[in-house]
């Protein structure tokens, strides 16, 4: 049965070496965050996810939810899971300290979030999502809002959820009809929301769901959507959970993955619901949350990953099959060059993408803290250019990953017995919810590159360009690494300026290249990460330290990124540059 420990070695080099802990460090806000802390946080974390969460993984998957007198049962250990997190302050731990949270940076937050994530997806979209949702309040929700909501939230007594879905309202937000009616001060909501991730369960005593509605006479599209707070218990005046409030759950799905995690149907019927943020500004409020999700969701694809690795390293340790050269006898199949390739295939991507991630989640860091508004704004350009591609490729790679995985068990992977499918299954949603890969390719295609003519893009590769002097410090020992990087990054700053000079050609050419562009971003921004992983692993080699074999691993994961998955960005950028011709020749009924 799958066992999961936190690599907490790997997490602290990209924490450190990669996202910069010391810079995060150095910010007033985060002066208590040094190092060493960050590094007993990550061990404790790293204990409760082995020992308390990642036990109740297959026992979410097979249980599932339900509906019980109308309201959703979870399995009992997902709440007994639940209440040592809360116990421990987990779930404030990078929320601020004005919302009762501990302040802690948001990288800090996201390495102990891999953490719950590989332990039990389906478990952590609880409190992934509470935190988004009180991230938004905090934000957007006036005082009194904040004061009734927050404290609970961030300790972990209510959860938080997200109603954007409706049947007719999926990617397209523009077309939600959930009606707000006026009352008082607050305001009555009616509609149905569907999909509702955690929308009702029984380990808490009140969810608080954030729902984009809108108000009877507002604008058409998404310029008429207000965001709205809405208790499953009304709130007493002294704070506590009083009656239901006019909110329930209709039925959970069925689905391929995350059986543990409860996607509810909603009927809000003249529920009680708070304004939070302006009346018709509710998107550009749920963005907050939004975007801490994709980034959430982007991890999720590292996370789901690292399990899926552990597992298939392990078997392929196990595991005795067939001859090897060099080997007398049957050998454990980690000895075939093919069981290894793919094994390598994992280690790098998963390395590549958390860094990526972690690398974004300090950006976020800098972009709210920094002293100078300049570099607040720098860090902030390049968070939004790197949202969509975290959750993006790394998602998507994670299909591919988990696949592997799945494969170096040969059939065992695929009968349910080691976990291995449960991770393929698993995986599979996180391509989809929180805006699928076709619209983070069209946000970062079009809001992302064509709005500012490709400034942020061209300052990401000119950053990634800059790693070449400290490669050419190595000389030949990376110098593989150091092709590989000059390359992709040629691709994409080609492929970047093609659709810069072509988009407006065929209104299709953004949309037809954007998944393409997407992926060789991705692709370049983990071969970035990677060889500077390279060249502070070289660096600490040269410099004496211990853990040779930790670094010089890290060395030949690089190389094996540059060498075997580098080489797909010459193929993204040849299918860009076949521009929109062919995919748009087909009439519908030729399909
Ligand atoms: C398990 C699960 C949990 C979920 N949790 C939540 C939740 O907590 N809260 C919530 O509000 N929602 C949630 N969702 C809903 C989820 O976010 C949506 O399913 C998702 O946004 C896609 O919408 P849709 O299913 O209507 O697909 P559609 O929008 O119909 O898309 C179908 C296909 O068309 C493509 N497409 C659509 N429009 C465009 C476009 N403009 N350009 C290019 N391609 C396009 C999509 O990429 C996709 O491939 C959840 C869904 C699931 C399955």
């Amino acid at each position: 049965m799958s066992n999961y420990q936190a690599p907490v070695k790997e997490m602290l080099f990209a924490v450190k070496e990669l996202a910069g802990l010391a810079d995060v460090n150095r910010l007033p806000a985060f002066a208590d965050a040094t190092p060493d802390l960050v590094e007993a946080i990550l061990d404790e974390a790293a204990q409760l996810a082995a020992d308390v969460i990642a036990p109740t993984n297959t026992i979410g998957d097979e249980k599932g939810t339900h509906i019980e007198d109308g309201r959703v049962r979870v399995p009992a250990e997902f709440a007994a899971a639940y209440r040592e997190f809360t116990a421990g302050g987990w779930g404030g731990i990078a929320q601020s300290a004005e919302a009762g949270g501990q302040g802690l940076p948001y990288l800090v937050g996201l390495a102990v979030e891999e953490m719950w994530q590989s332990a039990n997806l389906a478990w952590s979209l609880c409190p992934l999502l509470s935190q988004g949702a009180a991230r938004a309040i905090e934000d957007h929700g006036d005082e009194v809002l904040r004061a009734l909501l927050l404290g609970p939230m961030v300790e972990g007594r209510w959860t938080g959820t997200m109603n954007l879905t409706e049947p007719q309202a999926g990617s397209d937000l523009g077309a939600v009809r959930t009606l707000a009616r006026p009352d008082g001060d607050a305001y009555r909501i009616t509609g149905q929301k569907i999909y509702i991730t955690w929308g009702d369960h029984d380990m808490t005593e009140n969810v608080i769901h954030l729902v984009l509605a809108r108000v009877e006479g507002a604008p058409e599209g998404v310029k008429g959507l207000s965001l709205f707070a809405v208790p499953k218990r009304l709130i007493n005046a002294d704070g506590s959970s009083g009656e239901l409030n006019g909110v329930r759950p209709i039925s959970v799905e069925h689905k391929l993955g995350i059986h543990g995690s409860p996607t509810c149907v909603m009927a809000y019927e003249s529920a009680l619901g708070y304004l939070v943020g302006e009346l018709n500004r509710g998107l550009a409020c749920m963005f907050t949350m939004m975007n801490h999700a994709r980034l959430g969701v982007g991890l999720e694809g590292v996370a789901i990953s690292e399990r899926s690795y552990q597992d298939a390293l392990a078997y392929a340790r196990d595991r005795v099959q067939g001859y090897a050269p060099g080997h007398q006898g049957r050998v454990s199949i980690i000895h075939h060059p093919d069981v290894r390739r793919m094994l390598l295939a994992m280690k790098s991507h998963i390395e590549a993408m958390r860094a990526v991630a972690y690398v974004t989640g300090a950006c976020l860091d800098h972009a709210h803290h920094h002293p100078d508004a300049d570099s607040r704004a720098r860090y902030q350009a390049r968070v939004d250019l790197l949202t969509p591609v975290v959750k993006g490729w790394c998602t998507e790679t994670a299909q591919s990953l988990t696949s592997l995985g799945m494969q170096v068990h040969g059939g065992m992977g695929y009968v349910e017995e080691t976990g291995a499918a449960q991770h393929y299954r698993d995986a599979r949603i996180t391509t989809i919810y929180e805006g699928t890969t076709g619209i983070q390719a069209n946000d970062f295609v079009g809001r992302k590159i064509l709005r500012d003519g490709g400034h942020a893009l061209q300052t990401l590769i000119a950053d990634i360009r800059a790693v070449d002097a400290d490669l050419a410090r190595h000389g030949d020992a990376l110098g593989t690494i150091r092709g590989g990087l000059a390359d992709g990054c040629d691709q994409l700053a080609a492929a970047a300026s093609w659709l810069l000079t072509s988009y407006d050609r065929d209104t299709s050419i953004p949309g037809a290249v954007a998944y393409s562009l997407l992926m060789l971003a991705g692709t370049v921004a983990g071969g970035w990460q990677m060889a500077r992983a390279a060249v502070a692993a070289s660096d600490r080699l040269a410099a004496d330290a211990d853990d040779r074999e930790f670094y010089e691993a890290k060395i030949i994961t690089a190389r094996f990124f540059a060498e075997q998955i580098m080489p797909v960005a010459v193929a993204y950028r040849q299918a860009i540059e076949s521009g929109s011709d062919t995919v748009m020749a087909l009439s519908e009924d030729q399909f």
